[in-house]
C-alpha cells in the first residue's frame, strides 16, 4: 500500500512539474502547416497576443511580436531551435502594442519591419491610450521607443522567401490598419486581431460593419483553412464563424435596444444579458492564483473586461459617434493633383 501511495506521490509530483512548466511559458508554438508555425500567447502572461512565423527557403518571415521585448526574444530562440535561416521581414497585423512590443528584438536581428501604411503614422501615438489619460514617464518612452515599419504598402504586397510566396493584405474592420498575411502554397491564414478564437474582441478602435465583411470574404477565400488567431487557440472555420456571430449578434442586440429608445446604462442593461447567455455562461470560478481559465463554447475568453465595452462601442458606432484613427492623407494622390 504504501509502495502504491509512494509511486501514486511520484506520478502526481512528476505531473505538476509539467503542469508548472506549462504554466510558466508565455506562449505555446504549435506547427500549423509546412514550415508554418504559430505562438500561441498563454492568457495572463507576457506574450499579450499570438504571433507566428513562416520558413521559406531562404529565409523567414515573423508575424507580430507580442507585447514587449522578453517573450519577442524567447519567440526568437524558439525560431533558431527550428531553422538558422535569416529572419528577413516581420509584419505587424496591426498597431496595438500587444503585437507590436516586441518589434526591436527583430529589427536588430536584421528583420525589415513590414506593415500597411497606416501603422506607421498610429503606432507612437495611438497605443498611449491603452495607459489612459495620463501615461507615466516610462509608459510614454516604451511608446515613444516601437520600432516603426522600414516599409509600408496600400492594399497589397507579396514577399518571395525564395520559392514561397507571402501574400499580405489590407482588410478592414478591427483598426483600419490590419493586414492579413496568407501562404498560397498552404492553407494558413495569420488572420492578427480580426479573428479572436473564443475570446471577446477589443473593439476600441473597430468599425463592426467592415468586421463582419471582412470575416465573409475571409471564409469564402479560404473555407477548409487553419487560420492563426490574435487572441485565443488556432481557429478552425467553425470558430471563425462564431466569431462572425458574436459581431452580428452584439451589432443585432445593439440595434434592436437603440431602436426601443435605449441609451447608456438602461442599453448596457438590456443588451449584456443577452451576450451572457451565449458567451458569458456558466463560467468556471476564478483558480486561487487568479489565472484565468480556459474559454468554452459559452464563456469566451475576456467576457469580463470586454462585454459592456463592446456594448457601449458598438452602439457608439451605430450612432455615428464612434472615434477610429484617422488614415493617413494620401500624399502619392496629392502629389499629382488627383
Ligand atoms: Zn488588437
Amino acid at each position: 500500500m504504501r509502495t502504491r501511495t509512494a509511486a501514486l506521490l511520484l506520478v502526481l509530483s512528476s505531473f505538476c512539474s509539467i503542469a508548472v512548466f506549462a504554466d510558466s511559458a508565455d506562449f505555446t508554438v504549435k506547427k500549423v502547416g509546412d514550415g508554418i508555425y504559430a505562438a500561441i500567447g498563454t492568457d495572463g502572461g507576457k506574450a499579450g497576443s499570438n504571433a507566428g512565423f513562416i520558413i521559406g527557403s531562404n529565409g523567414v518571415v515573423v508575424v507580430d511580436t507580442f507585447e514587449d521585448v522578453a517573450p519577442a526574444r524567447d519567440l526568437l530562440a524558439e525560431i533558431r531551435k527550428i531553422t538558422n535561416l535569416p529572419i528577413r521581414f516581420v509584419v505587424n497585423t496591426h498597431y496595438h502594442l500587444d503585437h507590436t512590443g516586441g518589434n526591436a528584438v527583430f529589427a536588430q536581428a536584421g528583420a525589415t519591419i513590414l506593415a500597411q501604411r497606416n501603422l506607421r503614422g498610429w503606432l507612437r501615438t495611438e497605443n498611449l491610450k491603452f495607459f489612459g489619460a495620463n501615461p507615466k514617464p516610462e509608459q510614454k518612452a516604451t511608446v515613444e521607443a516601437l520600432v516603426l515599419p522600414d516599409e509600408t504598402y496600400s492594399d497589397a504586397v507579396d514577399i518571395y522567401l525564395g520559392t514561397r510566396q507571402i501574400q499580405v493584405r489590407y482588410m478592414l474592420g478591427h483598426t483600419g490598419g490590419d493586414s492579413v498575411v496568407t501562404v498560397p502554397d498552404t492553407d494558413v491564414v495569420f488572420a492578427g486581431d480580426l479573428v479572436w478564437q473564443k475570446h471577446l474582441p477589443n473593439l476600441i478602435d473597430a468599425t463592426t460593419s467592415d468586421w463582419v465583411k471582412t470575416l465573409d470574404k475571409l471564409l469564402a477565400d479560404h473555407p477548409a483553412a487553419t487560420f492563426v488567431s490574435g487572441h485565443g487557440d488556432v481557429a478552425t472555420v467553425a470558430d471563425v464563424r462564431d466569431f462572425h456571430d458574436y459581431l452580428v449578434t452584439l451589432r443585432d442586440a445593439v440595434a434592436k435596444a437603440r431602436a426601443a429608445g435605449k441609451t447608456d446604462q438602461a442599453l448596457v442593461d438590456d443588451v449584456l444579458p443577452q451576450l451572457q447567455e451565449k458567451y458569458g455562461k456558466d463560467c468556471p470560478a476564478a483558480s486561487p492564483d487568479k489565472k484565468p481559465s480556459a474559454p468554452t463554447a459559452t464563456c469566451w475568453g475576456f467576457f469580463g473586461p470586454f462585454s459592456k465595452r463592446n456594448i457601449m462601442q458598438t452602439a457608439a458606432e451605430l450612432a455615428g459617434t464612434k472615434k477610429v484613427p484617422a488614415p493617413l492623407a494620401d500624399a502619392d494622390k496629392s502629389a499629382f493633383g488627383k
